[in-house]
């Protein structure tokens, strides 16, 4: 446990360090869950949205995207079963006066019982070596099967007490597994409550005419507002997608991890209008979609599982999530849910228009049924950023601090450096800047030694140090050094454009999905 905070504490330093992510109002000692991004930051963030928008809207023909208003009329949040349903029960420690989320305390208790299979399996591998079979020993070992029960009963349990709105069995269970808080140690607790998630602000002048609305929750609402607009000016047929990103706004009970849970914070969701009926092949089309996306950016497969929702959310008739393995173990890093005819029919219900699909082949019309993707753009950050930060030793001993980002979503691209600041190099290093910026994120660094200038880029994250020496000047060639390998080639200036395309060019990796 100590290992993974002090990890955690080593990529929010570093985050910050490296102007990737900032506490918000700093000068003001901050704002809780709150973040900015900063000058790297805002780049990799940019990188990742355009990965997700490419796989998503370029490269399908019925899918397109739109940039719906974070305001949307408040009957919305209605019609959504937000105003009613958009509750995370919360409980509060006497003694340290701390708020939990009581759900969360549960998961919490359940994922340190699988940390210990985990560490079950790690064991056995050890001692099996190759002949290690993970899925017999899963099912054999009576340690392994015995946790796995008792995770098992613990959170169906849980699953079925939120769905009965039972919350006074979800604070026995709290009692039951002795919970404690983290903070104080102590089991000290208040009954559980619901508690509304959204942000309300007001619309208008005068406080007579002002009304009340909410700064939106997710971004599929405008959606879906939108679905006949966009169906019939894009003249879409059934099956299609409309895809969105933008901000989203949830009053979290508990927000102490870093970018993982914020106040404000991105969304990149999709939604699929399909045939009712259909959604049982199009949930499992969508999950292997986007776990091939994921895959495609090269994190390790081993870093990601799905996990199947006990509970259903109010709108759906499946939900699975994309878990990633961050700095605090496995967590939700992307939802597929099955949306059914829910806020179709809803909002049909509560606005009094029609929002009905015309099939032009059988001459129906109907309520389309939802398919949704939905993944955190903030969490997707983490979850690259983390995963990316390594401490190497090297061979003569010494350590280095390198951001292993995939290079198609690194904020720089190439960083050029001259050898000395003299001879003409800086000139020529320039020159160099100078052409490969109409490409390509690229800076120009002549402070200190070449060795901290590699040392410096390989912390932020750069792929490529390209240095400019006397022999350039000689025969138009500088040194090409590549961050994970640390190899150095010597190269034709007229190919290094080529080469950082090869690494970086956004098509090498999204053709990885198809
Ligand atoms: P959680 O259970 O972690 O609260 P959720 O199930 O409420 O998440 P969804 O409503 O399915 O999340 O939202 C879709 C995605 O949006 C999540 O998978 C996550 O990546 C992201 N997300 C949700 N809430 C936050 C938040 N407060 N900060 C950052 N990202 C978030």
């Amino acid at each position: 446990m100590a290992k993974q905070e002090d990890d955690f504490k080593r990529v929010i330093s570093h985050a910050k360090e490296y102007g990737y992510v900032f506490q918000s109002s700093e000068i003001y000692d901050g704002l809780s869950a709150v973040y900015d991004y900063a000058q790297n930051g805002a780049e990799l963030k940019k990188n990742i949205r355009d990965y997700w928008w490419k796989a998503m809207v370029q490269l399908n023909d019925n899918i397109v995207g739109i940039d719906a208003a974070i305001f949307m009329h408040p009957t919305t949040w209605k019609a959504s079963g937000h105003v009613d349903a958009f509750n995370d029960p919360m409980i509060d420690n006497k003694d340290s006066k701390k708020r939990y989320r009581a759900d969360v305390l549960v998961e919490d208790y359940v994922a340190k019982i699988e940390a210990k299979i985990e560490k079950e399996v790690a064991k056995a591998e050890k001692r099996f070596g190759d002949k290690f079979d993970k899925e017999q020993f899963l099912a054999t070992n009576q340690r392994v099967i015995d946790y796995q029960e008792q995770a098992r009963s613990i959170l169906s349990r849980l699953a079925k007490s939120l769905e009965k709105e039972d919350l006074s069995d979800v604070k026995k269970l709290i009692e039951e597994l002795e919970i404690a808080c983290p903070m104080s140690g102590s089991r000290n607790w208040t009954d559980v409550k619901q508690f509304n998630l959204m942000f309300g602000t007001k619309l208008g002048a005068s406080a007579e005419s002002a009304m009340d609305l909410y700064l939106r929750p997710e971004t599929a609402q405008g959606i879906f507002v939108n679905f006949l607009n966009v169906q019939k000016t894009s003249r879409m047929k059934i099956p299609f997608g409309i895809a969105q990103t933008g901000k989203a706004f949830r009053n979290e009970i508990v927000a102490r991890q870093f970018i993982f849970r914020m106040r404000e914070f991105e969304q990149m969701e999709m939604q699929f209008f399909i045939k009712p009926g259909t959604q049982m092949e199009w949930y499992e089309t969508w999950k292997e979609n986007r776990m091939k996306w994921h895959l495609s950016l090269g994190l390790g497969e081993d870093n990601y599982r799905f996990h199947d929702h006990e509970k259903l959310a109010h709108y759906a008739d499946a939900a699975a999530d994309i878990e990633f393995r961050f700095p605090f173990g496995f967590k939700e890093l992307e939802g597929i849910h099955s949306r059914t005819d829910f806020d179709l029919g809803n909002h049909e219900k509560y606005s009094g228009k029609k929002l009905q699909y015309f099939d032009p082949e059988t001459r129906e019309s109907y309520v389309p049924y939802v398919l949704e993707t939905s993944i955190g753009l903030d969490r997707m950050f983490l979850a690259v950023f983390s995963n990316s930060l390594q401490e190497e030793e090297l061979e003569n001993g010494t350590f280095r601090t390198v951001l292993k980002l995939p290079p198609v979503l690194a904020p720089t691209k190439a960083a050029i450096f001259p050898l000395l600041k003299k001879d003409g190099l800086p000139e020529l290093a320039q020159e160099i800047v100078d052409d490969l910026k109409w490409d390509f994120n690229v800076l120009y660094d002549e402070k200190d030694a070449v060795g901290r200038r590699y040392r410096r880029q390989d912390a932020n994250g750069t792929p490529f140090c390209i240095t400019v020496d006397h022999q350039s000047l000689e025969d138009q060639t500088v040194t090409i050094r590549h961050r994970d390998s640390m190899e150095q080639e010597r190269v034709a200036i007229a190919d290094v454009k080529r080469i950082i395309h090869e690494q970086v060019d956004m098509k090498t990796w999204l053709q990885k999905i198809q």
